[in-house]
């Protein structure tokens, strides 16, 4: 998702450009912000198709020269309202035209999921109605289409956002909160709600970049606050802290606090959790720190009786707040470690310590189904980017979007809080 979404926006703004069209949106697994996406799908109204898809089909690289990935390299198929294009940057991308007074029903068709829309389509024939890309149909009287929500109002159920569409029990929790039940659809967290960035890196550690710098860039991403988190402890490769230096970083970060004004820098560390489960840094350091997260970076093959002690023992620890990427593991490259969810779930409830979904697009930590059952079992979250310069902030989004798959609320989310009431939460 990470890699596509930047393509996938570049190729809304070019059509929306155009004084052909009017509402061009993205659908399909985009557009519910799956974690890996197949193809892209955009769907455009327009009072002159042919002349959309002609510029579709040709869709040449920016005349800058900068390399977005949405040149058009091959064309597969080009129809009047209909084509399919491979781009530069290595994905298919579908566009349709769609008619006005059907743009809501088709968004909603072709979002899918295909699983959502096959038990939808069996609630309008229940209902009498009939559900196509068109619209909502008594017989041949078309009762809603233009708009999405008014789709789905009109077979009964509340809109349903796209992130939840995997007939995973939203629908049943849509039907409940029709019937005026209150185990209704969550109230996911918003992509505004976030107040603070919970784990970065600085050239201290292996960042890119300066205290001050990202404290900056915080800042312009609108965050309140930001939590300082440089390896600490034995992680030689990425140049990890140890007492001595993080207690000369404290004193720079009061520094940075007092020549920068508008966000409030958070002192914090992310210590490596040793394979018996203490902190790679004393406790009489961590306890002057005002965030303290724990990673496991090493020895991901422990058994699972061993990963879960080593887990428990950490959590355990009065200075550890967030357990960062909790499941170690890297899309496409590294499997998750092993571990008893339900009783690090339960011990990590009782000493007050958050997981991390961590956002940053390669691990993207905890995942979607690890996330609602973390919510089920009452366990805190916190969303931080690892970002390891400025530029890895605004994968945020990803990160927000992973936990509205996974059916968080705001309340769920320890960073959608102020400073004062974030740090009171551990
Ligand atoms: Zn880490
Ligand atoms: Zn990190």
């Amino acid at each position: 998702l990470g890699s596509i979404l930047p393509a996938v926006r570049q190729i809304i703004a070019r059509l929306e450009k155009l004084p052909e069209t009017s509402r061009v949106e993205a659908a399909g697994s985009v557009r519910r912000m799956k974690e890996t996406i197949g193809d892209i799908d955009i769907l455009a109204t327009s009072s002159k198709p042919a002349k959309v898809m002609d510029f579709f089909v040709r869709m040449p690289a920016l005349p800058d020269g900068s390399q977005d990935g949405t040149e058009v390299v091959k064309v597969w198929a080009k129809g009047p309202t209909k084509s399919s294009v491979r781009l530069k940057g290595g994905f298919d991308c579908d566009l349709r035209v769609i008619q006005r007074e059907s743009f809501g029903a088709a968004l909603q068709y072709f979002t899918g999921s295909k699983d959502h829309n096959i038990l939808i389509r069996r609630l309008a024939i229940k209902k009498g109605l009939k559900l196509n890309e068109y619209g909502v149909f008594r017989g041949k009287k078309q009762i809603a289409g233009r708009n999405e929500k008014k789709v789905y109002r009109a077979i009964g159920l509340p809109y349903i956002e796209p992130e939840l569409r995997t007939n995973s029990g939203e629908i049943e929790a849509a039907i409940r909160q029709a019937q005026g039940r209150p185990d209704g659809l969550p109230r996911i967290i918003g992509y505004q709600d976030i107040k603070g960035e919970t784990h970065c890196h600085t050239d201290w550690s292996d960042g890119a970049e300066t205290i001050e710098q990202m404290a900056q860039a915080a800042k312009r991403m609108g965050y309140q606050y930001m939590v300082i988190a440089d390896h600490a402890g034995f992680l030689k490769i990425a140049h990890g802290l140890d007492e001595k230096r993080l207690l000369k970083q404290m004193i720079e970060i009061d520094k940075v606090n007092q020549r920068v004004s508008g966000i409030k820098i958070l002192k914090g560390c992310e210590v490596d959790i040793k394979d018996d489960g203490s902190l790679a840094i004393k406790d009489e350091v961590l306890a002057k720190l005002d965030i303290v997260l724990g990673a496991v970076h090493s020895s991901f093959k422990m058994n699972q009786a061993d990963m879960t002690k080593r887990l428990a023992r950490a959590i355990a620890n009065p200075h550890l707040d967030i357990i960062a990427h909790p499941t170690g593991r890297l899309i496409r490259k590294r499997e998750a470690y092993r571990f008893d969810f339900s009783k690090i779930f339960k011990t990590a409830k009782e000493n007050r310590t958050a997981l991390e979904i961590n956002a940053y697009s390669d691990r993207l930590d905890l995942k979607d189904a690890d996330i609602r059952q973390a919510v089920q079992a009452g366990v805190k979250l916190t969303i931080g980017t690892d970002a390891h310069s400025s530029r890895h902030l605004p994968m945020m989004e990803l990160g927000i979007a992973q936990a509205r798959r996974g059916w968080a609320t705001k309340k769920d989310i320890l960073n959608s809080k102020s400073v004062r009431e974030f740090l009171k939460s551990f």
